[in-house]
């Protein structure tokens, strides 16, 4: 049956392959309908696999070190009551039998229906022995695991894979960077979470925000996944297929086309050039950069040398990758922004505490400022790198004054040790500020003088000022960057930058969206950092402006408060 899913388009382009579900908790399953003729071997399958979690609870059992605590025969003897009880065992064998569901699935299903029972008890103690019914499935699943089902859907190795996920963080993002899939497709996730970010990078089409498609997609069914409209389209028939095939080809020829901007200045109708920089996340993302036509890196996340490692990188870790990015770029402007951890960007090897509302919690220069030794090890890697380039310390996250003044004098100290230890630095290296808290953004000009430079990061600026989490799937069509009051702030920092020579960008997903581009132009943006995939787009829509003309229409738009005119009027202003 063909059906249609809408969710959030993240990164564009139309990818057509088949679905491979992914997940990470021991707990979610992959979901496939199995032949009538597989019906039989499915249920010995499954009852193997019970046989074999019943035999390593009793050698466990049967092997109780003396010195173990009491409870452990208890739960073990538990457990096997849960695992001979027909309760969780008989439904499955019908479930296969009857809806042809694989084993792993059927027993999911009837864990949920027992677990919705549990939560009925009003007993506490008898409720939480939950928990020990998951454990139980978890055993199963595992002995299922090895128990390779014939059943399980196999596809042409050349068709393409399209991976999709319940939930991916931004570490799962980094290691699928070396893996070959079409397209990806989550559950959870906004258009500026972390993740969304990384997808982009990936240039492939990506769509989030599907809430269910996890649940309802099965492993090998064949997918097109629309990353410009968010659409996600399941077993297309042959028409849908065709048509999706040739929007396809058209997209893949409107790339070449964009491609050959590279080297072509983006300088608008009016002869004022504008400066495209790009966000990068490690210096492998630098052959990306050279191909797009970057004028230079507006925004480096230094967090991702981070992720995905037991222990921290050291101050030579992080001074070769920030000198290899710096080299690369030949005398081109880099702005390292310091380490901008928390939120939806866990790292395993720091810990911010536990907390309610982590976005709001001790995050980025927060965190930096809270572990002055680390934050000091890496400004004086950035500090060593300015030598061998034109680079700028950008400070993620900051809201008063004071963070400003705490930073400088941690530079202030790290420049003084490299002056004693001989080391070669840029003793004038600029330092800026990401505006992306509404109250750096209210305060500019207290705290603009202490800096050289600003970076507007419209995702946090947005989070933060409408009080939605970027992240959270449930409020992403709350998530407005044209909302009167982002403009508004938009406008007034920019303006302000400006009036002072201070050299202003905005580096947040609002500076590759082509929808933005002449409303940010109108505002007097000039430096624009973005993913490198968007630049030719970007670059062809100030090619086709006059940034004069676009200067009235912008006036109307901040002076309107309706949602609708404001959208209308923005149509207006990139129309021709
Ligand atoms: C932003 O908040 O707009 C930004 C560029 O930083 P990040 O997306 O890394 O939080
Ligand atoms: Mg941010």
């Amino acid at each position: 049956m063909s059906y249609t899913i809408h969710g959030i388009a993240v990164a564009n382009g139309i990818a057509i392959g088949r679905a491979h579900l992914f997940s990470h908790s021991s707990i979610e399953v992959t979901h496939y309908t199995i032949k009538e003729e597989q019906i039989d071997q499915e249920i010995v399958r499954f009852k193997d696999a019970i046989a074999d979690a019943r035999d390593e609870l009793e050698t466990l059992q049967a092997n109780i070190p003396d010195n173990a605590p009491t409870e452990f025969s208890a739960f073990l003897q538990l457990h096997l009551m849960i695992l001979n009880d027909g309760t969780l065992s008989n439904e499955p064998t019908n479930l296969i039998r009857h809806q042809q569901c694989n084993a792993e699935w059927a027993l999911r299903l009837q864990m949920e229906q027992l677990i919705e029972q549990f939560q009925l008890i009003e007993d506490p103690y008898l409720r939480e022995r939950q928990a020990d019914v998951v454990q139980v499935v978890e055993r199963i699943l595992k002995a299922l695991t090895g128990k390779k089902s014939a059943a399980m859907p196999t596809w042409d190795k050349d068709e393409e894979i399209i991976l999709v996920a319940h939930d991916l963080g931004p570490a799962d993002m980094l290691v699928f960077k070396n893996q070959a899939f079409q397209a990806f497709i989550t559950d959870m996730g906004g258009a500026t979470s972390h993740t969304a970010i990384l997808a982009r990078g990936l240039s492939i089409p990506s769509v989030v925000a599907l809430h269910h498609a996890w649940h309802i997609i099965k492993e090998g069914e064949l997918l097109i996944i629309d990353g410009t409209c968010g659409v996600v389209i399941v077993n297309p028939d042959e028409t849908v297929l065709t048509e999706y095939r040739v929007k396809q080809e058209q997209w893949n020829e409107q790339k070449k086309k964009l491609k050959k901007l590279r080297l072509t200045p983006a300088k608008s109708l009016d002869n004022e050039e504008i400066l495209l920089l790009a966000n990068i996340e490690s210096p492998q993302d630098m052959d990306t950069v050279k191909k797009s036509g970057a004028l230079g890196v507006g925004l480096y996340r230094t967090e991702f040398l981070f992720m995905n490692r037991i222990t921290t990188p050291g101050e030579e870790e992080q001074f070769k990758a920030y000198r290899k990015v710096v080299e690369s770029m030949k005398g081109q402007p880099i702005i390292i922004r310091t380490l901008d951890i928390g939120a939806d960007k866990p790292i395993d090897s720091l810990s911010t505490g536990h907390t309610l509302n982590p976005a709001l919690g001790l995050r980025a220069v927060r965190y930096c400022l809270s572990e002055p030794h680390l934050f000091k090890i890496q400004l004086r890697a950035i500090l060593r790198v300015s030598q061998f380039g034109d680079v700028h310390c950008l400070i993620p996250m900051i809201s008063s004054n004071h963070e400003v003044n705490q930073t400088m004098a941690i530079i202030h100290q790290a420049k003084k040790e490299l002056l004693e230890e001989g080391i070669a630095f840029n003793q004038h290296l600029p330092v800026g500020a990401m505006i992306e808290v509404p109250a750096a953004a209210l305060a500019l000009p207290l705290i603009l003088d202490s800096l050289d430079f600003i970076s507007i990061g419209t995702n946090d600026l947005i989070q933060y000022t409408l009080a939605i989490d970027r992240s959270d799937d449930a409020v992403a069509h709350l998530y407005n960057p044209a909302h009167p009051a982002i403009l508004s702030l938009l406008a007034n920092t920019i303006a302000f930058a400006n009036s002072t020579n201070k050299p202003v960008s905005v580096c947040g997903e609002m500076a590759g969206d082509p929808r933005f581009t002449r409303l940010l132009l109108g505002m007097g943006l000039k430096e624009f950092s973005m993913h490198p995939a968007h630049i030719p787009e970007i670059k062809q829509i100030i090619l086709n402006t006059d940034i004069e003309k676009t200067k009235k229409i912008t006036k109307k738009i901040l002076k309107t408060y309706d949602f609708e005119k404001i959208n209308a009027l923005i149509s207006e202003l990139n129309q021709h």
